[in-house]
């Protein structure tokens, strides 16, 4: 028989074998600092046997699941308070000025839209040479304004000064939507970029705190399986020897049945 090393449990002060427990040196620093919470004078070298171990290492992973669940609450409580504090409500630029618009605007709005197009340059074109063909040649005897066309001077004079308040009236309007088109974006942009950060921190958490979190109470599963495997084992070796033999094998056809599940 292989002679087994056996240490004290420094907990409840019996003596176990090695391979039931684990030194004090060789936990995870945070399991360490739990132990060392409840008993201040523990060493390093210390032993501490699997079953009093175990209390432990459930704490450790309550502790991990507790904080991460406490800051996904934290960082949710965020994104519902930025949520409630921006009550902008985005205008509908083109209803809010439709709705708005006044017969004048109507008017100066057309005027320009017109104003500022090629039909107007060529009907406008059309009556200056008609006029000054009319008046020049003298047509159909007609000459109302003969050259230089000083009427014509003053009509187009007349129709200058008219026109440009009217097309600054338009301009303001168009001003207006800019303004408050402007006004959405930055509202949209402020809020994007609230909800961004706060899905930066989310992720931040995601990958700092939860993933490494959720692998170490994965190694700490693994660590208590491994412990409950021992504790069979021990079991099966307090037992007449072909306990063991028909467990094993019992095992070995699960392990089958499970692979053969799988493919
Ligand atoms: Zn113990």
């Amino acid at each position: 028989m292989i002679e087994e090393k056996t240490a004290i449990c420094f907990i409840d002060h019996k003596r176990h074998m090695e391979i039931d427990g684990r030194y004090l040196k060789d936990l995870e620093p945070a399991i360490r600092n739990l132990i060392k919470g409840d008993y201040p004078n523990a060493k390093v070298t210390d032993f501490i046997c699997d079953h009093d171990l175990l209390k432990y290492q459930l704490m450790r992973v309550d502790g991990m699941v507790n904080a991460d669940v406490k800051q996904t609450r934290k960082i949710n409580r965020r994104l519902t308070k930025a949520m409630q504090s921006d009550d902008y409500d985005i205008v509908d630029v083109n209803d809010n000025l439709a709705k708005s618009l006044t017969f004048g605007q109507r008017v100066s709005d057309a005027v320009a839209r017109f104003g500022g197009s090629w039909g107007f340059i060529f009907v406008f074109s059309l009556v200056l040479v008609a006029w000054m063909l009319i008046n020049g040649l003298q047509l159909f005897g007609v000459h109302f304004d003969p050259f230089p066309f000083i009427l014509l001077n003053l009509g187009l004079s007349c129709i200058a000064a008219i026109q440009a308040p009217i097309i600054m009236m338009s301009q303001n309007r168009a001003a207006d939507r800019d303004r408050m088109n402007s006004e959405n974006d930055y509202h949209v942009n402020l809020k994007s970029e609230h909800e961004l950060r706060i899905l930066h921190a989310k992720l931040d958490n995601l990958t700092q705190n939860q993933l490494p979190h959720s692998l170490e109470i994965q190694k700490l599963e693994i660590e208590i399986l491994g412990q409950i495997r021992t504790e069979l084992d021990l079991i099966q070796r307090s037992q007449p020897g072909n306990v063991k033999s028909n467990l094993d094998e019992s095992e070995t056809r699960n392990i089958e049945n499970s692979s053969e599940n799988k493919g």
